[in-house]
């Protein structure tokens, strides 16, 4: 499947000042002076090409600082005069949409909670009908691809052409480093189903912390990442919003400066030669390891057989443990990430079982039967 959206490249709506692009600005702006003398400082890094500040704050809980509203938006166009970067705001509703482009916002964002909710991204895109701005749309809180696109798709229905998407990671039940788990996954089924749409990395957001935020930067970029949305504060102890993922501008900078940009295509051709080659030699080695997977499950389907005419379950937990410890066993001989090699055990270990119930279900899998029953209900 393919992703038909009109969109315009990200080069003929951003002003790129230095390569990777980079918005940042505040989680919210608070108070005029600290939204000035942050924006002052961002523009004089040369690094910034975009200025970014919560005027209306999505809070979980209620009581929490919910974002300054209307009047940030002066100080905004007052940073922008004086600092000459263009603004970037969330809007999370059609009020927003009309108080934000009357105020002159150069780019809206919609947020991640406004994502998860297709009224709300429709009450925006409706509002944006006939409205020539560039939207960035977050990556719904929880981790649904399918909420992303529609996202974007009701967004470049209503007209909207300069479209990207801010990747900011996914909540998760399970206690992680991560404020929000990356799942980079995501992020790369999207632009697989949508190579020109641009990917911007919200490091911020997926970190929850500062220390982790250079790390998932270059890795951003080196997923060919079109860009990073990083918040900055002028001193973020102080911080009324997300204080411990924000960086000062001088923090800020020096992140920046470590950054390694590597190219997606080198035009070097010694370089790709020896990519083709060393990629042949991986593809041989593929088609091994499928050709043995397939050598396997022939003989699990025996095995099956074996079971069902002996009438034995189809499970031996002690079997199982014996596959996982003499595997594991091997890959730490063989250098091989033990996490890693228990996945791909686990993954093989279920399709098997999984043709082992279709031949004990007359030849039907799983889903054929769920399939079936749900034909019938
Ligand atoms: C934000 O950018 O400050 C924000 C609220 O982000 P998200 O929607 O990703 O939580
Ligand atoms: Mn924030």
């Amino acid at each position: 499947m393919k992703l038909n959206l009109n969109i315009q490249p990200l080069s003929s709506w951003i002003n790129v000042k230095n390569e990777p692009l980079i918005i940042s600005g505040p989680c919210s702006a608070e108070t005029e002076d600290q939204l000035l003398s942050t924006a002052h400082l961002l523009a004089a890094t040369g690094k910034v090409s975009v200025l970014r500040a919560g005027i209306w704050k999505p809070r979980t809980r209620p009581g929490e600082f919910e974002g300054i509203g209307s009047i940030g938006l002066e100080w905004l166009k007052k940073a922008k005069a004086e600092t000459g970067l263009p603004t970037a705001v969330e809007v999370a509703n059609a009020k927003h949409v009309e108080e934000a482009l009357a105020a002159g916002v150069d780019i809206l964002w919609i947020g991640a909670r406004s994502t998860a909710n297709p009224f709300t991204v429709q009450e925006i895109a409706d509002a944006l009908k006939g409205v020539d701005i560039p939207v960035l749309i977050k990556n719904p809180v929880n981790p649904d691809i399918s909420l992303w696109i529609g996202a974007l798709e009701r967004i470049n229905n209503a007209g909207i052409t300069k479209l990207g998407a801010i990747h900011r990671g996914f909540s998760s039940y399970e206690k992680s480093s991560f404020r929000n788990e990356p799942m980079w996954e995501l992020a790369i089924q999207l632009k697989t189903l949508c190579p020109e749409l641009p990917i911007i990395n919200d490091p911020s957001h997926i970190c929850g912390n500062r220390e982790l935020i250079p790390y998932i930067s270059q890795k951003a970029l080196d997923l060919d990442m079109q860009g990073l949305m990083i918040e900055s504060h002028i001193d973020p102890s102080v911080a009324w919003t997300d204080a411990k993922q924000q960086v000062t501008p001088a923090a800020l900078e020096e992140l920046i400066a470590k950054l390694s940009l590597r190219d997606p295509e080198s035009n070097n051709e010694a370089f790709a030669d020896k990519l083709a080659e060393l990629r042949k030699q991986i593809d041989k080695i593929d088609d091994v390891m499928l050709q043995k997977l397939s050598e396997r499950m022939a003989i699990v389907e025996k095995i099956g057989q074996y079971k069902r005419d002996s009438k034995v379950t189809i499970l031996q937990v002690n079997r199982w443990d014996e596959i996982l410890k003499k595997g594991t066993a091997f890959a730490k001989a063989l250098k091989l990430d033990l996490g890693f090699t228990e996945k791909f055990l686990e993954l093989v270990h279920a399709e098997s079982i999984r043709k082992q119930t279709a031949i004990m279900n007359e030849g039907k899998t799983e889903e054929e039967i769920v399939e079936a029953a749900a034909a019938k209900a």
